[in-house]
C-alpha cells in the first residue's frame, strides 16, 4: 500500500471539491478537477508517464485549500498534491521554471532572485525602529521588494500607538514555494536556518505583514523543523488590538468596498472586515461566503500565466459593480491581480488594508 492509498479510496466522488476548484471554474470540460488531481497519485509512484492534461493537473493546483475544507470525507487533497509534486521532482520530472524559483529561494532568499542588498529599501527615515527588541517585524518579499508603502504604513501606525518593533537584518523568504512544491527536505532546512537565526536575537514576537509568512512560520515550520520560541501575528491582527485599545482612531473614509480575501488567513475572515467597518467602509461581499484564491500561488503563475490570469478576473469583474475598490491584506494577491488586469487591459482600483488604515488614522 502506497502512502495516501487509503484516503484517496475513501472518495465517495460527490464532486463537491469541483465547484471550489479555481482552476476548474476556469477552465472547460471538468479535465482538471481536484479529484483528478488525487487519482493520478498511483500512476505517479509507479513512475508511469502522464499525459500532458494529467501532468499539468498536478502543477495546476494553487494549494489554497478549498477542496480541503469541504470535502465530505476530509480527503488531504492539498497534501497528497505536494507529495505527486515531490514524487515528480525525484523523478527529473518537474516544470523548469519551478525548479529556478526553489533554486532563487535557496540561493538568493527571494523568489525572484532579487538583489539582497534592496530588501529594505522600504526604511524611510522617518520610522522608528528599535535597535533591539524583543517583537520584530517581518514585510515578507512581496511587500519588501514590491509594495514599500504597505511596510512604511504598518510601521507608521505601530509607532503612532506607541510601538517600536526591529527588524531581521537577516530576512530571508519564508519558503512557502519550497513548501507547495514538494520540496520538503530544502524547507525544513531552511526553516531551521531561520528559526535559529530569529530566535538568536531574542524574539519573542514576530509580526508579520504577509498571510503566506504567517502560514509558513506559524503552521509549517514548526512540523518542518521544532516548535518555535516566539510568537508569530498577522499585522492586522495587532491593528485590531490597537483599535480596541484605542490607540488608533480611524476617521470615516465612507467608500463601498469588496475584499480580496488571502487564502492561508481564511479562518479570520471578520478580523479585516471589522477593521473596515471601523474606517467607515461598506463591505460589499464578491462570493457570498466563499473565499475563491487569486490564481497566482504556488506555481500558477510562472506555469499557467493565461489560467492564472483568469482566476484573478473573477475577483475584478466579481468587485466592478459593486463596491468602488478592492482592498487588498496580501501582496502577492495584489502583484499577481495588477499582472492579471495587464495582461487583459483592464483596470481596478486596489488598496492595501495597512495603507488605507494608516490614510484613515494618521491622514496620509
Ligand atoms: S487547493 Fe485550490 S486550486 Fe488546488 S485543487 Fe484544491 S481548490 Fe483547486
Ligand atoms: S470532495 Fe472529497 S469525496 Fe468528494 S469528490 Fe472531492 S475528493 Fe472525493
Amino acid at each position: 500500500m502506497y502512502r495516501f492509498q487509503k484516503e484517496i479510496e475513501s472518495c465517495i466522488e460527490c464532486k463537491k471539491c469541483w465547484d471550489v476548484c479555481p482552476v476548474n471554474m476556469v477552465t472547460e470540460g471538468n479535465r482538471f478537477t481536484p479529484q483528478g488531481k488525487i487519482e493520478l497519485l498511483s500512476k505517479i509512484v509507479a513512475g508511469e508517464e502522464l499525459s500532458k492534461d494529467e501532468y499539468d493537473n498536478i502543477y495546476l493546483s494553487t494549494r489554497c485549500g478549498i477542496c480541503n475544507d469541504v470535502c465530505p470525507v476530509k480527503i488531504p487533497i492539498t497534501d497528497i498534491i505536494q507529495y505527486e509534486r515531490q514524487l515528480l521532482a525525484e523523478q527529473g520530472k518537474e516544470p523548469e521554471k519551478t525548479t529556478n524559483i526553489c533554486k532563487n529561494i535557496i540561493e538568493m532568499n527571494s523568489p525572484g532572485a532579487k538583489d539582497p542588498a534592496r530588501r529594505f529599501d522600504w526604511v524611510s527615515d522617518d520610522l522608528e525602529l528599535a535597535e533591539s527588541s524583543e517583537t520584530a517585524y517581518m514585510a515578507g518579499c512581496w511587500v519588501a521588494y514590491n509594495y514599500p508603502e504597505i511596510a512604511q504604513a504598518t510601521i507608521r501606525l505601530f509607532n503612532h500607538a506607541g510601538i517600536r518593533p526591529m527588524i531581521l537584518e537577516e530576512e530571508k523568504c519564508c519558503g512557502l514555494f519550497l513548501i507547495d512544491s514538494g520540496h520538503l527536505e530544502e524547507a525544513a532546512e531552511h526553516a531551521k536556518k531561520y528559526v535559529d537565526y530569529i530566535e538568536s536575537l531574542g524574539v519573542k514576537k514576530l509580526i508579520v505583514s504577509c498571510p503566506s509568512c504567517y502560514l509558513v512560520l506559524k503552521y509549517y515550520y514548526p512540523d518542518l523543523y521544532r516548535e518555535l520560541d516566539f510568537e508569530v501575528e498577522m499585522a492586522f491582527k495587532i491593528f485590531r488590538q490597537l483599535l480596541d485599545e484605542g490607540k488608533l482612531k480611524p476617521r470615516k473614509l465612507n467608500h463601498t468596498v469588496a475584499v480580496r480575501d488571502a487564502c492561508p488567513l481564511r479562518s479570520m475572515l471578520d478580523v479585516p472586515r471589522s477593521i473596515m467597518r471601523d474606517m467607515g467602509l461598506e463591505v460589499k461581499e464578491i462570493f457570498g461566503d466563499e473565499v475563491v484564491c487569486c490564481g497566482g500561488p504556488a506555481g500558477l503563475k510562472p506555469n499557467y500565466p493565461d489560467i492564472a490570469n483568469d482566476i484573478a478576473m473573477l475577483s475584478v469583474n466579481g468587485y466592478k459593480g459593486k463596491a468602488e475598490m478592492l482592498v487588498s491584506y496580501c501582496a502577492f494577491c495584489m502583484h499577481h491581480m495588477e499582472g492579471a488586469c495587464k495582461s487583459k487591459d483592464q483596470t481596478m482600483d486596489i488598496k492595501d488594508l495597512s495603507v488605507l488604515l494608516a490614510e484613515s488614522v494618521l491622514g496620509k
